[in-house]
């Protein structure tokens, strides 16, 4: 991996950058700069074939001055410590950005799932737990949830087998789950459905109609299929191109959604949709479309020095973690072209997990309305939050990012929570 897109690198210089902006304490600022407990485990299983594999495991709880650690375990052939660690502060800010009680972790296995059969990652998902056991999680430790090639099913064997080892009913050690083991109503969608709050706030903002807006959306998974679908559903908007791995589709009357489902099941990616104007697009080409909006919705590094300044969307909304890196997006901000960071935009998956783990703890259900309007609520207050301390610091003749903003109200809190604790 290029130094320069070291995610953890890159999330140290947000930080670092962050932290001269608003005159951070020093000693807050170095505990701030690493994570505060990382464990790497090699883990032995025995495979459906007999024989014993060994899978090289990570979960780091990056800092727990404002709550337990919360975050989403990966199981990818790609996965690194470098990378766990960089999300796992990226979650930090986003709980404390959303004023949610959790500090920020995350965990990963290296595997690969698509060549596993599901015993194979069932067997593995218990022994992931059993590595971690009931010190090294639980509700008032660390609370995982699913993230890339993670699913409700691998959460319900963890926290099966995480309750053989407590001996306790305890709901609320992981989110993500399935209802029937008490996940949430309204929990599945619930990153996109907050990512459409954020987009509806920045549209009135702009002064954009989002029903006659044209949007762009890389990535066809949960997040990506999810903001497709909503952004037509809620706000009758026109999603005019989506992308897979593969490759995108492109059709200036908009998208189908039926469509969409039969090219990637029929032939393997949405690239192969047709229409009367569908027009094969790259990934590459999907970042450079003249739309209002674009929604990268799918991996990281995708908006870089090379390209961001082909970049012709009015805003950006990161609903992918990390898709922006910082060199771009200071030619996003020159461009004044409206980048509103991941821990903003895509927070609404880890306050939908908040509200899981409260019904958890408290017995309480909620219907999915509750679920929704409350979601719509924070999420708004944490753009709100963004955008005023963004024109505060304008006030004071210092033009900052979004990102920026976002960080000095999420590292502000975190630091007075570590202050107040006597930690510095
Ligand atoms: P997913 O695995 O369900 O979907 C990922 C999508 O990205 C797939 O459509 C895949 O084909 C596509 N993709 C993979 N490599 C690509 C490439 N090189 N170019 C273009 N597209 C590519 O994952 P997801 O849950 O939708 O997560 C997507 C992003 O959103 C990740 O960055 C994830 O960390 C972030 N996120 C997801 C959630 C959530 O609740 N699902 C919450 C917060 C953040």
């Amino acid at each position: 991996m290029a130094e320069e897109l070291n995610p953890f690198k890159i999330a140290q210089e947000q930080l670092d950058e962050a932290a001269e902006i608003m005159k951070l304490d020093k000693q807050a600022h170095a505990i701030l700069r690493e994570p505060m407990h990382t464990l790497v485990m090699n883990i032995p299983v025995r495979m459906s074939n007999g024989k014993t594999q060994v899978f090289t495991a990570f979960r780091v709880r990056y800092n727990e001055a404002r709550g337990p650690a919360k975050g989403g375990i990966r199981f990818h052939p790609q996965e690194s410590l470098d990378t766990v660690k960089a999300l796992s502060a990226w979650m930090t800010w986003k709980c404390s950005l959303a004023d949610i009680p959790f500090g920020g972790g995350k965990g990963g296995v290296i595997c690969d799932t698509k060549k596993m059969n599901d015993k194979d990652i069932e067997s593995l998902s218990r022994a992931y737990a059993r590595a971690l056991g009931d010190s090294d999680m639980g509700p008032e430790i660390d609370v995982p949830a699913p993230d890339v090639y993670t699913n409700p099913q691998i959460m319900a064997w963890i926290l099966d087998e995480y309750m053989n080892i407590s001996r306790k009913k305890e709901w609320g050690a992981i989110t993500g789950k399935p209802v029937e083991l008490w996940g949430s109503a309204g929990r599945t969608d619930s990153t996109a459905r907050g990512g459409m709050y954020v987009m509806r706030e920045a549209a009135r903002m702009l002064k954009l109609n989002p029903k006659r807006a044209t949007i762009a959306v890389q990535g066809f998974g949960n997040a990506g299929r999810y903001a497709y679908t909503l952004s037509k559903e809620v706000f009758g908007a026109k999603v005019v191109a989506i992308s897979d791995s593969e490759g995108g589709v492109y059709d200036p009357d908009g998208l189908d959604l039926d469509k969409l489902d039969e090219a990637k099941k029929k032939s393997g990616s949405v690239m192969y949709y047709k229409s009367k104007k569908a027009k094969k697009i790259t990934n590459e080409e999907l970042l450079e479309l003249k739309v209002d909006i674009l929604i990268p919705a799918a991996i990281e590094n995708q908006i870089r020095a090379d390209n961001a300044g082909r970049v012709q969307c009015k805003l950006l909304l990161e609903l992918a973690n990390g898709p922006v890196t910082p060199e771009a997006t200071k030619i996003l901000f020159e461009k004044k072209i409206l980048d509103l960071p991941d821990f903003l935009v895509n927070s609404g998956g880890v306050i939908g997990s908040y509200y899981e783990w409260v019904q958890n703890q408290s017995g309480d259900y909620w219907d999915t309305e509750v679920f929704y309007s409350k979601l719509d609520k924070k999420i708004t207050q944490s753009f709100n939050e963004t955008m005023a301390m963004q024109k505060a610091y304008a006030a004071k003749g210092q033009k900052i990012t979004p990102r920026m903003a976002a960080y000095i109200i999420a590292v502000d809190r975190v630091a007075k929570a570590m202050k107040a604790r006597g930690w510095y």
